[in-house]
């Protein structure tokens, strides 16, 4: 593969978000990208959204790049953004929030201490996280490229995918530290250490050039709030049903989300997620005894919760319906239940029953509130003879409704 021009990359992405725009019928052309980098610029909006077809419109070698090596895009953007955000300005923007306030100290104490005619960039001194106040995401609505959670594999690693599932489990939100800042107790200069991954070995010892010199060896210590903290999610999303194999159990995709990217989502919902696939480097300890094998995420860019008629779950007609339910309906139902299990048609009508059965439980203390019976099961007999498989189908077709045990 031939070794790409990043610079010229760059050069094309920066034509892109100034000259991208749109046109309605009556000829108004509309600026999308730099609409929402004068939003911004004043702090009125924290995230970016980058549509890929907009992209592949623009060029299509380069949306293929952005798809195989989304991460290093994602950096070269956010380079970029912060190249133009300063000519986006127009009003001075106020301080909205103790970080805002921070960073302005901090540029003004730089401003004071530096020589009145040496030019310095504010951003040789401090990490380009801490002084970005936006997030950068690639949404790709077009839902046809989207792949099977099962299909998400090593070729995948690094890429932008697009997979559709339901939500089985989310944490809560919780701030995740992005940036540490130390101070040293003897020259009280600040240090920073972008933190990239889950966890980070705190730094000890002051590297400041006052301190190096003079070898006094000044300890750090963590300021918790000059650090700079962002959003984090964690969620856990199963393949749908018409995903997964008759017979197989569904497989499922640890997310993360960050920022804007959180609260997208709750238990249940139907879902399609954008993000990059990677594996989850250990570090310290769990690397020593990890050995070679790796766990894998997804870092998330965009959920998009699916309507009903996205899903198309191969529900039947009321036409359907009613052909078939002409002739023995209780005996279709009943083979329909793990149809991979030959036989056992009286089980299956019983489980069958129950399933749609049941008695409800209505204690009287409670204001007549109504509360949904359990389905209570007891499948007796000889080892192998799919008692488990048939009950582990009950438990996966209503996962809230049934809790079976098979002993
Ligand atoms: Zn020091």
């Amino acid at each position: 593969m031939a070794k790409r021009d990043y610079q010229k990359d760059k050069d094309q992405l920066k034509t892109f978000l100034l000259e991208y725009c749109t046109q309605d019928e009556f000829g108004k052309k509309t600026f999308k990208y730099s609409e929402q980098l004068s939003k911004i610029a004043h702090r009125e909006q924290t995230a970016m959204w980058i549509e890929l077809d907009d992209i592949t419109s623009f060029s299509d070698d380069l949306a293929e790049a952005i798809t195989q090596n989304t991460r290093r895009y994602v950096n070269l953007l956010s380079d970029i953004v912060f190249d133009l955000l300063p000519t986006f300005v127009l009003a001075p923007i106020p301080a909205k929030d103790a970080l805002d306030v921070y960073i302005q100290h901090r540029l003004m104490m730089e401003n004071r201490m530096r020589q009145p005619n040496e030019h310095r960039d504010a951003r040789n001194k401090f990490p380009p996280e801490l002084l970005r106040r936006y997030e950068l995401y690639f949404e790709d609505s077009s839902l046809s490229k989207d792949v099977p959670i099962r299909e998400v594999k090593a070729q995948h690693v690094g890429r932008l995918v697009t997979v559709r599932g339901v939500v089985i489990r989310c944490t809560e939100v919780k701030p995740m530290m992005c940036v540490a800042t130390y101070t040293c107790d003897r020259c009280g200069a600040e240090t920073y250490q972008p933190v990239q991954s889950l966890s980070f070995m705190p730094q000890q010892v002051c590297q400041s050039e006052d301190c190096r010199l003079n070898k006094s060896g000044g300890r750090l210590y963590l300021q918790t709030r000059g650090s700079k903290f962002v959003k984090f999610q964690e969620i856990r999303l199963q393949e749908m049903s018409d995903q997964v194999p008759v017979g197989h159990i569904p497989r499922s995709l640890t997310v993360y989300c960050r920022g804007e990217v959180t609260r997208n989502a709750l238990p249940g919902d139907h879902v399609a997620v954008t993000g990059i696939f990677l594996p989850l480097i250990k570090q310290g300890f769990k690397q020593l005894t990890g050995g070679l094998l790796s766990d894998t995420f997804l870092e998330a860019h965009k959920i998009r919760s699916l309507n009903t008629s996205e899903l198309d779950e191969g529900g039947l007609t009321p036409q359907e319906l009613a052909a078939l339910s002409e002739d023995d309906f209780y005996a279709k139902l009943a083979s329909s239940i793990a149809p991979e299990i030959y036989g056992h048609v009286d089980v299956k009508k019983a489980l069958l029953l129950l399933l749609v059965g049941g008695v409800d439980k209505r204690p009287d203390d409670n204001g007549g509130m109504k509360i949904r019976g359990n389905i209570n099961v007891c499948l007796m007999g000889d080892p192998g003879v799919a008692k488990s498989q048939l009950l582990g189908y009950i438990c996966r077709l209503a996962p809230r409704k049934a809790l079976l045990v098979s002993v």
